[in-house]
C-alpha cells in the first residue's frame, strides 16, 4: 500500500520519497512510489499533476491501495524530490470543498442526495437526485456563501465503526471500514477520502451559474475560488463591450438590447415591404409583351421576384421569367396566365441544371447555369 500523504496535509506541495517500481507502459511509465501526495483521479475529481524528480507526471490512479503515476520519462529508482503542481490542485481542492458546502445544504434543506460530480476545464457539473428551483438553487447559494464568510474549520478524522454508527453523514459508497469523515461545522459532513482546504474561507466565492433537469434530478453547474475569479473576469469584459456597444448602463443591458432588437425587426419589416413596392414599381415601368419576357433584376430575394412577377405577368401574354444573382446560380421565380407550370419546369429545370417547382401558375427554385442559356431557352 501507498503511504498517502494527502490525507495527512492536502497542503504538501514537495516531498521526497523512494521511488520503488518503474515499468513500461501505454504513454510512458508507471512509477510506484512508497508514499505519495499525489492525488489520483477519483470520484470525479482529475488526478494531480506535477514532477518525479526530472519526469512529469501526466495522470496518477490508485488500484488496490497502491497509486501509479504515469510518467514521460523514466525516473531512477532511490530517492526522488518530487512536487505537485499546486495552483492546479489548490483550484480543485476550492471547488470541491464548495461541492461538499452546497451538497451539504441541498441534503440538509430539500433531501436530495449528490449522484455524479465532474470536474471539469472550467466549471464542476453535479447531479443531484430530486428537482430544485431556481429560488431554491439561490437560496442555496446564499447559505454556501454565508458558510465561507463564516470561515469554518474543515474537520477530517476516521472514526471506529461504534463512533462511525452515531454520526450522521452523507456517503456514496456503503463501506462501514476506515471511513474518513470530513465535517464542515453544521453545514456538512460526508464520507470522502480527497484534499480539502482547511478553512471555508479559503473557497471564496461560490456562484451556482446554471442548472436543468436531468434524468429526474437536477444537473448544476457552479464556479468557486480562482475559477469565479476568472468566470467573472470574462464576463465583465464582455458587458462591458456590450455595455459600450449598446451605449447603455452594464445593468441595463437586457433591456436595452431588447429594444434595439424590436427596434431592428421593424427596420426589417419596413425594409421588406419597401422592397417589395420597388419590385413591383420595376414591374410597372416594363413594357407590354406578347411573348415570353426574360428579366434579369439585381439582388432580388426571391419574395421580391414574386412580387414582381405578379405585379407583371397581366401584361405578357407568354412566361413571366425573372431571375437574380450570377452566372452558375440564380434564383429564379417564373409565371404563366393560362398554363399549369408544374409538369413544365421539370423539363426547364433538367435544360437548366435547375432545382425547384411549385403549382399552379408559378413556380420557382434555382438555375445553375448563366445568363445567356436562360434567355436562349425561353426565346
Ligand atoms: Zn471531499
Amino acid at each position: 500500500m501507498t503511504e498517502k500523504l494527502y490525507y495527512e496535509d492536502a497542503y504538501i506541495k514537495d516531498f521526497s520519497a523512494e521511488v520503488l517500481s518503474v515499468t513500461e507502459c501505454d504513454g510512458g511509465f508507471d512509477v510506484i512510489l512508497d508514499k505519495t501526495a499525489f492525488f489520483p483521479e477519483e470520484g470525479g475529481q482529475s488526478a494531480d499533476t506535477g514532477v518525479i524528480g526530472n519526469s512529469s507526471v501526466s495522470y496518477v490512479y490508485e488500484k488496490e491501495g497502491i497509486v501509479h503515476h504515469i510518467t514521460k520519462t523514466a525516473p531512477p529508482v532511490g530517492v526522488a524530490n518530487c512536487q505537485i503542481d499546486f495552483g492546479e490542485r489548490f483550484e480543485k481542492m476550492q471547488l470541491h470543498t464548495a461541492e461538499h458546502i452546497l451538497c451539504g445544504i441541498i441534503h440538509k434543506l430539500y433531501g436530495l442526495e449528490n449522484v455524479g460530480f465532474h470536474l471539469g476545464e472550467e466549471e464542476v457539473v453535479f447531479d443531484v437526485n430530486g428537482t430544485l428551483s431556481r429560488e431554491e438553487l439561490n437560496r442555496v447559494e446564499e447559505i454556501a456563501n454565508e458558510a465561507v464568510f463564516s470561515n469554518i474549520e474543515i474537520e477530517t478524522f476516521f472514526p471506529d465503526s461504534g463512533e462511525l454508527g452515531k454520526l450522521e453523514y452523507r456517503a456514496k459508497l456503503d463501506i462501514t471500514e476506515n471511513v474518513r469523515i470530513v465535517k464542515i461545522g453544521d453545514v456538512d459532513s460526508c464520507a470522502c477520502c480527497a484534499p480539502h482546504v482547511h478553512r471555508t474561507g479559503e473557497i471564496g466565492l461560490i456562484k451556482i451559474l446554471e442548472f436543468m433537469k436531468h434524468r429526474g434530478g437536477t444537473r448544476i453547474w457552479m464556479v468557486a475560488g480562482r475559477r469565479a475569479l476568472s468566470d467573472y473576469r470574462k464576463k465583465y469584459s464582455n458587458i462591458q463591450r456590450i455595455s459600450a456597444l449598446l451605449s447603455a448602463p452594464q445593468h441595463d443591458t437586457a433591456d436595452a438590447l431588447e429594444k434595439y432588437m424590436k427596434d431592428a425587426d421593424g427596420v426589417r419589416s419596413l425594409l421588406k415591404s419597401s422592397r417589395v413596392a420597388l419590385a413591383e414599381a420595376e414591374a410597372k415601368s416594363m413594357p407590354d409583351s406578347e411573348e415570353n419576357v426574360v428579366v434579369k433584376l439585381n439582388d432580388y430575394s426571391i419574395d421580391e421576384l414574386r412580387a414582381f412577377v405578379n405585379a407583371y405577368k397581366a401584361r405578357v401574354g407568354g412566361l413571366t421569367v425573372a431571375i437574380s444573382g450570377r452566372d452558375g446560380d440564380y434564383k429564379y421565380v417564373i409565371a404563366s396566365n393560362d398554363r399549369e407550370l408544374s409538369q413544365e419546369i421539370k423539363k426547364i429545370n433538367e435544360s437548366l441544371s435547375g432545382r425547384g417547382g411549385g403549382r399552379g401558375f408559378m413556380v420557382q427554385g434555382s438555375f445553375l447555369t448563366d445568363e445567356e442559356s436562360i434567355r436562349a431557352y425561353f426565346k
